[in-house]
């Protein structure tokens, strides 16, 4: 007879000899070609996949959304039916047209007819980045696609402009649904705290790149040094919302890595 004590020591041993720590999706290219041959590319809204083409052009294009994470966002912006959202970190705008293409066409009207007082520029999606010559680049795709008014570009670093939309609590705090990191690793605590503050209750904070290319189970020693600095500021991030109590999470291994938060307070 198997007692449950065997049942616990076998469970053990499967766990000493950790089964499961394959080389896992981020080292896989077969497997990552097949999901998104079989599951993305089939889906992509074809303005996505003209922004993907053109971007592959561009001497940048590494730091495009993976179109996997790409889905999965959009999904999740459906699931929360999210109207309001921060992008920080725009490049050629493979995220923040996919969050236009996910939020809904009449947002601006919904929100106006139920007299909420929008931040004065009115837009649904508060984009920014420093570098405008790269939002440039995908901008005649989002005219094209006819959601460019949901957008409201800001061409700056991001932390003044958390700070500045922190100094109309009023209007701001709580108020949106849906904020999107995908920057500078060394700001992404200093993002959160902010975000926190911006996004409402049950609303979601998503952050790219938080396995950093596979180097945050990796010594540092292994890592070459011009990884080493967002490396450091990426495993400080992972550590701090892992403990986070104000928030839920979710760390997929979605592209580099995409670390879902919920504010749950
Ligand atoms: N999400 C984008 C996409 O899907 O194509 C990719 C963003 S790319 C990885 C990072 C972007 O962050 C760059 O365009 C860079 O100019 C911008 N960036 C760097 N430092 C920033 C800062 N302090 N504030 C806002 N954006 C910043
Ligand atoms: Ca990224």
């Amino acid at each position: 007879m198997i007692c449950f004590s065997s049942i616990y020591l076998k469970s053990m041993e499967f766990t000493t000899a950790e089964p499961f720590l394959h080389k896992g999706l981020l080292q896989s290219f077969e497997l990552t070609k097949y999901i998104l041959k079989t599951n993305v590319y089939p889906r992509e809204p074809s303005p996505l996949k003209e922004l993907r083409e053109v971007t592959a052009k561009h001497p940048g294009n590494f730091m495009s959304t993976t179109p996997d994470s790409g889905q999965l966002m959009g999904m999740l912006l459906k699931l929360i039916n999210a109207k309001k959202t921060i992008e920080i970190g725009v490049y050629t705008g493979y995220s923040l047209l996919l969050t236009a293409l996910s939020i809904p066409h009449d947002a601006m009207g919904i929100e106006l007819i139920r007299n909420i007082k929008l931040p004065t520029d009115s837009s649904m999606i508060i984009a920014i980045d420093p570098n405008k010559e790269t939002y440039e680049i995908g901008l005649p795709i989002i005219q094209k696609a006819g959601v460019e008014h949901k957008i409201n570009f800001i061409e700056s670093q991001a932390l003044p402009v958390l700070d500045k939309l922190l100094q109309n609590q009023k209007d701001n705090e709580g108020s949106f649904d849906f904020a999107f990191v995908d920057a500078d690793k060394e700001n992404y605590l200093n993002y959160h705290e902010r975000l926190l503050k911006l996004v409402k209750v049950g609303g979601l904070i998503v952050f790219d790149n938080t396995l950093w290319g596979g180097t945050v189970a990796q010594p540092e020693e292994a890592v070459s040094e011009d990884r080493k600095e967002s490396r450091r500021s990426i495993i400080e991030f992972n550590n701090s919302v892992s403990i986070d109590q104000r928030i839920e999470i979710a760390l997929t291994p979605s592209g580099d890595g995409l670390t879902i938060c919920r504010r749950i307070r």
